[in-house]
């Protein structure tokens, strides 16, 4: 059994630096950000999707994971809101009929 000091330092830096590499070639969580959202388009949102499906990074499919519940988050209270209000205009709408 080799001990860690005896790993070879050529394959620790080759791993290291391909690490590195793979993820150089990750989008900008802002960019994340805007694919998920849906404003993007055309080959940047390809590059995304290709990222996150094909190569299957698990950094970025974790940042996406975490962007998307967080804006879950932020928009419940907004479809609540908007519930609230047409049930409050449906109601005005009955009674405006009644009378
Ligand atoms: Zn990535």
């Amino acid at each position: 059994m080799a001990s860690p000091d005896e790993v070879d330092p050529h394959l620790v830096f080759t791993v290291a630096s391909v690490w590195r590499e793979e993820r150089i070639s990750c989008p900008h969580p802002d960019l994340l950000r805007s694919f998920t959202s849906g404003g993007m388009a055309g080959g940047a949102a390809e590059f995304v999707a290709f990222h996150l499906r094909e190569s299957q990074c698990p950094y970025c499919n974790a940042v996406v994971e975490a962007q998307r519940a967080e804006e879950d988050r932020a928009k419940q209270p907004v479809l609540e809101d908007l519930r609230d209000r047409l049930l409050r205009s449906t109601a005005t709408e009955l009674r405006r009929k009644r009378v």
